[in-house]
């Protein structure tokens, strides 16, 4: 048992995910019979999260004390998600357009999968909800962007208060460091579920399909690869001037869950407590910018959207100008937005950029079949993308604690 608790946790969760996969690939499909244990997990995670942005945000933006810093920081990010998701989209249209993924492909050779696309909100639905009808329906509904309006008013309203906001302050102040705590408890879970999503992945993936869309997938991992290498690093070591090999070192447990949960939401715990604790990010800042990346910063999948409409073009031929170029560049961004941070979200978001470029919504089918492993991938990149800016934000506004950057040596 002391064997176990000394092998650090994040060597723990890697071992666990290399471990997954192998086993995956030996058991096969029957490895579907560990996925209970992954759902475990996903479900303790989750559990988490509503408290965790609400007592957090809230004692978050009551410690800022000053709106206008909170303003700066919120600006800042704004401004890195942008520059980042349209760098991502344009990075994916450039891939698609030099390596054509989707040339030589007969969609009627395809296995399809058809996927339920249910009704695609117009941008004024997407903006009205934002506003928390009622906070207890979005705690329940684990909403997170309309949680953190409420979240950020209440911790607003206890800096207007002064005084008299105090002692409910000192209860938020409180209710985070709990939650930060229980928090310290679930993830004790990590290497189990990790381990059972990769092997439920690794057996049951088709790999006939795989084959068939090979090319997809892989422009969709390097464009991730490049993203996370190029991207992140150059904001992390020229913005934020923190050693990269730092940065990554503390974040390996955000994007291992990342990777086999799929989902932002569900690996929001872990990232917040990995910019907090192994990369010096203050509360503040953190709990602000990662709740809020972990919704509409969506790197991975803007990458993605611009990419696979291109595929999509391609297989059936449709001839797109350079105008549908941009088209699809401002589409890909209000669609990775849009996107919600659970499993799938980005394929159900291509039928907004294929309907605006006219590319047959039947290529949402094709794919669907291997999104799971582009997907894996796609939220990795948004989840490094959220801790990225956080200590970006962070060092430019200085609510970086240097000293309790993890450092690589540390191994
Ligand atoms: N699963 C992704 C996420 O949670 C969204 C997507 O499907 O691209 O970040």
């Amino acid at each position: 048992m002391a064997i176990w608790f000394n092998i650090a946790l994040w060597k723990r969760v890697v071992a666990a995910l290399i471990l997954g996969i192998i086993v995956g690939r030996l058991w096969g499909p029957d490895a579907e019979s560990l996925k209970w244990i992954g759902d475990f997990f996903i479900k303790s995670v989750k559990m988490l999260v509503v408290p965790l942005i609400f007592f957090s945000l809230v004692s978050g933006v009551a410690a800022i004390g000053d709106l206008r810093k909170l303003g700066r920081v919120g600006g800042r990010a704004m401004l890195l998600f942008i520059i980042s998701g349209q760098i991502a989209v344009w990075m994916g249209l450039f891939l698609g357009t030099i390596f054509t993924p989707g040339s030589g492909i007969d969609p009627d050779s395809l296995p399809k999968v058809v996927k339920e696309i249910g009704d695609i909100k117009t941008w004024q639905e997407t903006i009205l909800a934002i506003v928390p009808e009622s906070p207890v329906q979005v705690m329940a509904n684990v909403d997170v962007l309309p949680l953190i309006v409420f979240a950020m008013l209440i911790g607003i309203g206890i800096l207007m208060a002064k005084e008299e906001g105090e002692p409910v302050a000192k209860i938020f102040d409180s209710g985070s460091v709990i939650m930060q705590k229980v928090t310290m408890v679930v993830m004790e879970l990590t290497p189990f579920g990790v381990f059972a999503l990769m092997a439920w992945v690794a057996g049951t993936l088709g790999y006939d399909a795989l084959a068939a869309l090979g090319k997809l997938v892989l422009f969709n991992y390097i464009g991730c690869i490049l993203i996370i290498g190029l991207i992140y690093s150059a904001m992390i070591k020229f913005l934020a001037k923190v050693p990269v090999m730092d940065f990554f070192r503390g974040i390996v447990d955000a994007m291992a869950v990342s990777y086999s949960t799929a989902s932002s939401n569900a690996t929001l715990p872990v990232t917040l407590r990995c910019a907090q604790r192994n990369l010096g990010v203050s509360q503040s800042v953190s709990s602000f910018v990662i709740s809020l990346g972990a919704t509409i910063n969506m790197n991975g999948t803007a990458m993605y959207l611009g990419l696979a409409t291109l595929f999509g073009a391609q297989v059936f031929g449709v001839d797109l100008s350079w105008g549908d170029y941009f088209t699809i560049s401002i589409l890909a961004t209000f669609a990775a937005i849009g996107a919600a941070g659970i499993p799938g979200a980005g394929l159900i978001m291509m039928a907004l950029v294929f309907t605006g470029v006219g590319v047959p919504l039947e290529t949402i089918a094709l794919v669907a079949g291997v999104d799971r492993i582009m997907d894996m991938m796609r939220t990795t990149t948004n989840v490094s993308g959220d801790a990225a800016v956080a200590v970006t934000v962070a060092s430019m506004t200085g609510e970086l604690d240097r000293a309790e950057l993890i450092s690589a040596d540390d191994i």
